[in-house]
Parts: structure tokens; C-alpha cells; sequence
């Protein structure tokens, strides 16, 4: 019998199909393993949980209270994150997040957690009084030793909760009844009509029609033109035509129907005119946690550990700057290594601007004496993705701008080692890992790893740069 946990309830929710198939027919399709940023998302969870016993221990009827709790329902279980029983078969029950609200990062209503944990806790044979989610408060700034109860938001959802038990009542049953069929309509599935964002591993298993050359190629294609495109079955690529895309899905069209790269070389060089020497490509590594681990840091803000730097002059010089910080709240340091490797003038070169730029802005919230110089930087950043995005398109890229599909179509000598740190999530998992190791080689290893992952950020602008330049 398979018992059907809150996470499989979620991933029901999300997509019944894809649910089914996991438990079903697992062998099927071949299910991406955690990625960094999951496995971030859980340990972020445990030390939120760590900062809830540390306030639930300050409670009077702190004995009373039980973590991660178990309810067995049969078909159904759950494990509540805080239970405080009230003694005759009566609790309270908490479910504990790392989000700063009752939604998680990506949209997820906590209170439907919090529902379906109330309902099998009811079914296993106790009686829930009040149902709460404790979240981390957004506006808390660290200052010295967590202080849990400032960092944690207790909210009272049990009328929410009531309200919607009936509903979610009868998607369980539905769920406890699908997972028990053989078979089920393996034709097609609801992402069919809405853009590769939202696919899951399943969907070429369900839609095997769909050719890799397809109208999901093209960026934030609408689902109605989805559905026109199915109902007249023109979703490959080949017979998708000039009218069926907006302007900005035009060039994409062009180079994958083609076949052959679309290169706007008037347009790339009204880009490049512009730039100022010396130019200066950099990038970020960042670290963000539901618990903060510096003064002055608030819960899920994305604040700079490392960057990269490669300065190049208008003779061809090329110098390489960098820094990483072994420990937290370094952001000090981190600037004064960036003061050091930018020069009065030049033009600063980033890939997807916003990211960078909202690093300086909360670097400068949080150093006011640094505030006028990272203002400076954002003032000179230039884009350098946004060539990729109608000037420069390549069928190779996929109708994506990701520096990781560019690159190895433009500087195929320039590769990411998917064995070592390779993203974003990646480096963020290695960097705290760095800092918490008492192995000296781990420490080296990881450093070593997060520094050439960085470093090839920034060299692969500078490569990607001269391409467009050799134009
Ligand atoms: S791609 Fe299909 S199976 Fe996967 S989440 Fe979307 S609807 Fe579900």
C-alpha cells in the first residue's frame, strides 16, 4: 500500500499525471536526482526548525510540545513539525517554513500544507483546536545572536484551514484513488499547452508527438497559440510560420527554422559602440539563507560571498581580479576588492544585469559608506545578454539567453564541469559547505572549485565578447 505523505500530496496537486507515473511506472522516465537548490531548501528548513525549538523552549508548556510528530492514517501520513498537545486527544499543530509568508518562493499556499496535515493528524484519531504556520519574518535584520522569537512570524491559520478542509478532503480521496489505478490516459498532459518553463520530466513520455525542434522553443509562447498550433498540428517548428509568432519570438523563429544562425551585425554594433574602456566583466556567487548568517542580513536575501573580475583594456590586456570570502558577513572585504579591481572608468559587463544590480543595491543598504561607488557600478553596467536576446540567435542556444547555452555554441573551448560546481544553487551549497567543513582539503577543494567556476563566468563574458566583436 502505498501512504500517501504531504509531499506526494503536493506533487499530486501540482500534476496528478506526473504523480501517478512516479509511483506507478517510476522506470518510465528518468527523474532528476535533487537538485543544489532542493537540497538548499531542506537544510534552510532544518535550521529555521533548530531557531523553533530554541522558541518553543522559552514556551511554559514547552513539554508538551513534540517536533515532527507522526500521524499514521492508513492510506495517509503525515509528520507535523510542532505538535503541543493539549492533553484528551487534542492538539495544536504548527507547520514550521523557511519563506517570509504564507506562500513559499514559488507560489505554494502554505496553508494547503497545513490543511492536509490537520485533516490526517483528524483521521488518525486526534482532535486539532488551532492549526498555525510559523515562517521567518522578512523585516528581521540579524544583530548579534538570533533572536527566535524576532525571526520567527507565528500566524494563526485554523479558520483558513477549516474553510478549506471539504475541498481538500475530496482531492485526497481523489489522490488515495488514482494512486490505487493500473492505468491511466497516457495521452498527452496539461503542459501541453503551456511553454517548456513549466514541463516536468514526464512530458516527452506523455507527449512523444513532440519533436525537439517545437514551438516550445520559443520564448514565452502564449497557450493559445499553443493550442492553435496542437488543434492544427503545426508544433513542430517547420510548419509553425511568420504569423504565428510576435516580434520578439521572430528571430528565435528565424534561426530554428532555419536552422542557421540569425546575426544582426548593424544592430551588435550599435550594442558595442557605446562601451567604455576599460571594460570590466564580473560576476557574483551569493548566499541567501531563511536564517541569517551575518549582522545586518535579513532572512532570504541574496548577499554577495564571491566575484570575479576580468579587465580588459583597450590594448588587449587582460587582468583577472577575484574574491571569496571564507566566512560570513564579508561583504566589507568583498567591496573593498571590488573598489580595488575597478578603475575610475570603463564600462562594467554583466550577464542578466538584474541579478548583479540587486546585489549592489543591498550591498550598499547594508554599507552606506559604499553606497556611491556600487551606485557607480550599476550606473555603467551594460547588459551583455542582451545581444542574445534578438541581435545574436543561434539554433544551437534552444531559444534561451543562459550564458550556459551560449557559451558552448560561440567558445565551444570554454566548457562547465557538470562534476564540479556548474550554477548558481551549486555554488551557494558549496560556499557554506566550504565555511563549516573542519577538513582542510574539503575546504581547499570547494574554494578551489567555487573560484574556477566564478572565474570562467567572467572569462566567458570577455570570450563571448570578443566573438561579437570579431563580427
Ligand atoms: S509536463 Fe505533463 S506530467 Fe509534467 S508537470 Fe506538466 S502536465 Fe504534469
Amino acid at each position: 500500500m502505498i501512504q500517501i505523505s504531504k509531499s506526494d500530496f503536493l506533487e499530486y496537486r501540482s500534476c496528478a499525471k506526473g504523480w501517478w507515473l512516479k509511483h506507478r511506472k517510476r522506470d518510465a522516465v528518468n527523474w532528476p536526482a535533487p537538485s543544489a537548490f532542493d537540497r538548499m531548501l531542506m537544510a534552510d528548513g532544518y535550521l529555521v526548525e533548530a531557531q523553533a525549538k530554541k522558541l518553543v523552549a522559552t514556551w511554559p508548556h514547552h513539554d508538551d510540545c513534540t517536533f515532527q510528530r507522526v500521524f499514521d492514517a492508513g492510506s495517509l501520513y503525515a509528520r507535523a513539525d510542532l505538535v503541543h498537545d493539549l492533553g484528551g486527544g487534542v492538539i495544536d499543530l504548527y507547520e514550521i517554513k523557511g519563506s517570509t509568508s504564507l506562500k513559499s518562493s514559488s507560489g505554494q499556499d502554505h496553508v494547503d500544507d497545513a490543511c492536509f496535515q490537520t485533516l490526517v493528524a483528524e483521521r488518525s484519531g486526534v482532535s486539532v483546536r488551532s492549526v498555525y504556520i510559523m515562517h521567518v519574518n522578512g523585516e528581521y535584520a540579524r544583530d548579534g545572536a538570533i533572536d527566535p522569537a524576532a525571526l520567527l512570524v507565528i500566524v494563526d491559520v485554523t479558520s483558513e484551514v477549516r474553510a478549506r478542509s471539504a475541498g481538500i478532503n475530496e482531492e485526497i480521496e481523489a489522490a488515495i484513488a488514482l494512486i490505487r489505478v493500473d492505468l491511466i490516459d497516457e495521452q498527452g498532459c496539461t503542459c501541453r499547452h503551456i511553454g517548456k518553463a513549466g514541463h516536468c520530466a514526464s512530458f516527452a513520455y506523455f507527449n512523444p508527438d513532440i519533436p525537439e525542434n517545437s514551438a516550445y522553443l520559443l520564448p514565452r509562447i502564449s497557450r493559445k497559440r499553443l493550442e492553435t498550433l496542437d488543434s492544427e498540428q503545426r508544433l513542430a517548428i517547420d510548419h509553425v510560420t511568420e504569423k504565428d509568432v510576435t516580434p520578439a519570438q521572430l528571430p528565435i523563429w528565424r534561426a530554428l527554422a532555419s536552422g542557421e544562425p540569425l546575426i544582426d551585425h548593424e544592430a551588435i554594433g550599435a550594442f558595442l559602440e557605446p562601451l567604455q574602456w576599460p571594460l570590466h566583466f564580473y560576476d557574483y556567487e551569493t548566499f541567501a539563507a531563511a536564517v541569517p548568517i551575518a549582522d545586518g542580513h535579513q532572512p532570504q536575501q541574496a548577499m554577495p560571498v564571491q566575484f570575479s573580475l576580468h579587465r580588459l583594456a583597450a590594448d588587449g590586456r587582460l587582468e583577472h581580479a577575484e574574491f571569496l570570502a571564507d566566512g560570513p558577513g564579508q561583504q566589507a572585504d568583498l567591496v573593498a576588492a571590488m573598489r580595488a579591481a575597478f578603475m575610475d572608468e570603463g564600462s562594467a559587463i554583466v550577464w542578466n544585469k538584474s541579478f548583479e544590480k540587486g546585489c549592489n543595491d543591498r550591498m550598499a543598504d547594508l554599507l552606506p559608506d559604499a553606497a556611491a561607488f556600487l551606485a557607480g557600478i550599476n550606473e555603467r553596467t551594460v547588459d551583455l545578454m542582451d545581444p542574445f536576446k534578438a541581435h545574436y540567435v543561434h539554433p544551437g542556444f534552444g531559444g534561451s539567453t543562459s550564458i550556459k547555452k551560449v557559451l558552448p555554441i560561440l567558445c565551444p573551448h570554454l566548457q562547465y564541469d557538470p562534476s564540479a560546481v556548474h550554477d548558481g544553487a551549486g555554488a551557494m551549497e558549496a560556499w557554506i559547505h566550504m565555511v563549516e567543513t573542519s577538513d582542510p582539503a574539503e575546504r581547499t577543494r570547494l574554494a578551489t572549485e567555487l573560484k574556477n567556476y566564478c572565474k570562467l563566468d567572467s572569462l566567458a563574458m570577455v570570450e563571448i565578447f570578443r566573438v561579437l566583436r570579431a563580427l
